[in-house]
């Protein structure tokens, strides 16, 4: 495997690298602006694709029925077999501009960082994957498989207009995966998923100067919130960590005189691989109610999931895996760790439901992905690229 990493013609691909043409790839894009709600990822799909373009590579631009369009692009022939890399084209709006200390979609480098919405989650990846496309293209190399390129619209509100289309029209079904989401150049091989869940505290109204008349759901509530953490199973997993649980949305109460007769509360409830029963995950949560209630007999609040996510975890021993890692390794000198991800990606379309061994790697961290001055290092991105080249040329073989 590490022979394939380093052969000649990865080496070829590698060296094919601009390290100023993967800057300015990045800044292109960024520039695009394709803020998550607010936007469209139209603007950036056309960044794109003329750039892909500009290589000789035809791409395809597939939309749902919200007409968010993502971009499909393959670069070599049809033979097995394919690896696919994913990237989203959308970011977290941008925020006041006055809270960066450079403009947010200028893409300008200080210090050899590369800052703008979007550097390192994930315009800043996406480009490194051109720019390697580009390097391959450069070299005359000729793939002994397909490299496709699948830079997906609205991952950042939960990806359902974006690769949730692409695995609906057929479109995942390559030998294996990766996403570039930034990783630090590690080894993302498993995520957590999310259950949102809905809690309702009912009550009884009575007025407001006659409190002991009535039942206050805002109270019954703030007794549930307060102990909500041991609402939690004692679970760990060796990548993600533990289940967390965050109350993030409150209502309540109708006017300043009235006592409140319900209140609910939008919980975020983390799963990890393995939790997948919905039941098995609102059970600690009802036998907290009952605790409760065993102290407080007027307290009555029902939960309900709203939305599910299932966790996802990859192989560690899968052949992308194997070649990832000796890519990197090849790049940085360090063999990446294998780590997971708290929060939800689009890998798991790749890994849940087209079954395809995925890994999750890209330049920069998750620490400065969302912030103002959202920044990746220059370096680093070339070595994301350098290293994607490597990995395509490796895995699919080339003359
Ligand atoms: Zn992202």
């Amino acid at each position: 495997m590490h022979a394939d990493v380093a052969s000649p013609a990865a080496d070829l691909a590698a060296a094919g690298v601009d390290p100023d043409e993967v800057v300015r790839f990045t800044q292109e894009l960024i520039a695009a602006r394709s803020e998550n709600p607010g936007g469209t990822e139209d603007e950036a799909v056309g960044v794109a694709g003329a750039l892909l373009n500009d290589m000789g590579v035809s791409s395809e631009v597939i939309r749902g029925e919200a007409g968010r369009p993502s971009l499909v692009a393959r670069l070599g022939g049809t033979d097995r077999p394919t690896l696919a890399w994913n990237g989203h084209l959308d970011t977290v709006p941008a925020g006041a501009p006055d809270t960066w200390s450079s403009p947010p979609f200028a893409g300008a480098v200080v210090g050899g960082r590369l800052i703008g919405r979007g550097a390192c989650d994930m315009k800043g990846p996406v480009a490194a994957a051109l720019a390697a496309v580009a390097a391959i293209r450069r070299t005359g190399l000729e793939l002994g498989g397909g490299f496709h390129l699948h830079l997906a619209a609205d991952e950042e509100l939960a990806g359902l207009h974006g690769t949730k289309i692409l695995w609906e029209r057929g479109v995942l079904d390559q030998d294996a995966a990766i996403v570039g989401e930034p990783s630090d150049l590690a080894l993302g091989l498993a995520e957590r998923g999310g259950a949102w869940v809905t809690a309702t505290a009912h009550g009884r109204a009575a007025h407001g100067s006659q409190p002991h008349l009535g039942v206050n759901a805002i109270t019954s509530m703030a007794r549930f919130l307060l102990r909500l953490s041991e609402g939690l199973p004692d679970i760990e997993h060796p990548l993600v960590g533990r289940p967390t649980i965050n109350a993030a949305l409150i209502a309540g109460g109708s006017a300043p005189n009235v006592v409140p007769d319900r209140c609910s509360v939008d919980i975020d409830r983390r799963v990890i691989p393995g939790e997948t029963d919905p039941e098995r995950v609102l059970a600690p949560l009802r036998a907290l109610v009952d605790s409760i209630r065993a102290e407080h007999p007027e307290v009555e609040l029902d939960l309900q999931i709203r939305e599910w996510t299932d966790a996802a975890e990859a192989p560690a021993d899968s052949r992308v895996a194997a070649v990832a890692r000796a890519a990197v390794a090849a790049e940085t000198g360090t063999v990446p760790a294998d780590v997971g991800f708290t929060g939800i990606t689009d890998a798991r379309f790749y890994i849940n439901q087209a079954r395809i061994p995925t890994v999750i790697l890209g330049p920069g961290s998750l620490q400065v992905a969302h912030t103002a001055d959202e920044w990746v290092a220059v370096e680093d991105l070339v070595a994301a690229a350098r290293a994607y080249a490597r990995i395509a040329v490796a895995f699919l073989g080339a003359a």
